[in-house]
């Protein structure tokens, strides 16, 4: 499996990975090669849904001439392989970590961002542009330990007060008995808004919207060569280049190994894996408590997610392998089925029909960045945005609209995540030690009563 920390080269129009949702037999993108040497007013390097909203903006509301450069086809890095929860929020800080580091302030007005972003995705479902099969809603947080519940209850009074939410606290057995028969949970924290999606379909909706508004995406079309001269940027596919003054950069977890001097060193690219059962029996249901359609997450510091998928699957995941060559190492998928089987103990023995990963981009301050190079210096017209932490369906669509927004020269809001550029991890070239021994405390951590 490609490694962003090792490959130089993103490699050039791979099928997309064998998940259920590129399984489901839906329609695929299938966007033409650059076969050309032309010019454009902006570039965009990547066709995610942080690339593909960016597009779409400066097609449509700035009325520019936009190329997408994707390596593959719309979707095929994390926005079609994830496990489409439409969370409100990004990155590893919740609003009390937020009030905890910037203030009440500075607080409220990240997750106003966050909302408004989860908001555009939701009106988009509702209103049927693009059809994603969302599914009825209920989020529930689960601690994993006894030792969480103080702080759900600490977190549900914050964000019902101060921030406008409507959070319930569950205790174990409200949880079990109403909800959900996790035998790992202590109590819950349900969010009634959140939902799942089909996150592939909104990836290719994303990619029609951004088509239909005058952008051209090229797939098959890795940036593998990139000269700047007297501030225009000329990038280089197999097959012909691109010339413009402004490049909005989105490979986000997938960017390559040394790509671009604004980024090098400033992501820990981690490997999200999933399962996917087959179709749960009526009795299998019961047994598991589902009434309706959850999505969830634990407190662990290596987390686990979960959700009942339109069909009846579970579908679960957690953490991968640490480099892309063990990715489909049998141990990571019988880690993950074993941790599903302690949470539903009726499910010991049940078959496995598809399994994936994928690579999220960690930030070295648990939040996303979106940074634009000053005017005066080598990488002008060079923007980015990334660092999700593993939580940007639904922010990315915003991001990549700030993107378009500041390329062209307008005001964002004044917010931490839009201030600075990625912080540089400190020894990045031990990027993969550190986040080994992050996973031995986290073992040890998530035991801890
Ligand atoms: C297993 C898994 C589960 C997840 N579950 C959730 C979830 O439930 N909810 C949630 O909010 N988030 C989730 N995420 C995270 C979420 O998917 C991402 O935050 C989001 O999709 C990022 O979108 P993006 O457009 O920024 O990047 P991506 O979708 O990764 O797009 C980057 C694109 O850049 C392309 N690229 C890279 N290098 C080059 C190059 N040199 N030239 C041209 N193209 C290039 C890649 O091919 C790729 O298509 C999950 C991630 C994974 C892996």
């Amino acid at each position: 499996m490609y490694d962003p920390l090792r490959d130089k080269n993103p490699g050039c129009n791979a099928p997309y990975p064998a998940s259920y949702w590129a399984e489901l037999g839906q329609d695929r993108a299938s966007c033409p090669a650059l076969q050309q040497n032309c010019t454009a007013d902006v570039v965009v390097i990547g066709a995610g849904y942080t690339g593909l909203n960016a597009a779409r903006v400066l097609a449509e509301r700035f009325s520019q001439q936009v190329v997408v450069l994707e390596a593959h086809q719309p979707g095929w890095g994390c926005s079609g392989r994830n496990a489409g929860f439409v969370l409100k929020g990004t990155g590893r800080l919740g609003a009390v970590q937020l009030t905890e580091r910037f203030g009440l302030e500075t607080a409220q007005a990240c997750y106003r961002e966050y909302r408004q972003a989860f908001e555009q995705v939701a009106t988009l479902c509702q209103q049927g542009a693009i059809d994603c099969q969302a599914q009825s809603p209920g989020y529930y947080k689960l601690a994993h330990q006894p030792r969480f519940l103080p702080l759900f209850e600490q977190q549900q009074q914050l964000l019902n007060q101060y921030f406008g939410e409507q959070l319930q606290y569950l205790s174990q057995a409200e949880l079990q008995q109403a909800h959900l028969a996790d035998q790992q949970a202590c109590g819950a924290l349900l969010d009634p808004d959140c939902f799942g999606l089909n996150p592939l379909q909104l990836a290719l909706g994303y990619s029609r919207l951004a088509e239909q508004a005058g952008a051209t995406i090229y797939g098959g079309s890795p940036v593998l060569g990139w000269q700047t001269l007297q501030g225009l940027h000329r990038l280089q596919t197999p097959e012909g280049s691109v010339t413009a003054k402004k490049v909005l950069i989105a490979t986000n977890g997938y960017t390559p190994k040394d790509f671009h001097p604004l980024l090098n060193g400033r992501i820990l690219p981690v490997q999200s894996s999933i399962i996917v059962t087959r179709p749960l029996t009526a009795a299998e249901r019961n047994a598991c408590g589902f009434r309706d359609q959850p999505i969830v997450m634990d407190t662990r510091a290596l987390k686990y997610y979960y959700r009942l998928l339109p069909d009846g699957r579970l579908l679960f995941g957690g953490r991968g392998a640490i480099q892309g060559r063990d990715a489909d190492k049998p141990r990571y998928q019988q880690a993950l089925l074993a941790a599903m089987c302690r949470s539903f103990p009726a499910l010991n023995g049940i078959g496995i029909d598809h399994q994936w990963s994928g690579w999220v981009a960690v930030s070295l301050d648990d939040m996303p960045h979106l940074y634009q190079a000053p005017k005066d210096s080598c990488y002008a017209g060079v923007s980015y945005a990334a660092g999700y932490c593993g939580s940007g369906l639904s922010f990315s669509a915003l991001a990549g609209q700030r993107l378009a927004e500041q390329a062209m020269g307008q005001s964002i809001p004044n917010l931490p995540c839009y201030q600075r550029p990625l912080p540089a991890f400190p020894f990045a070239p031990w990027r993969r030690l550190g986040q080994w021994l992050y996973y031995q405390w986290g073992r040890w951590q998530d035991q801890r009563p």
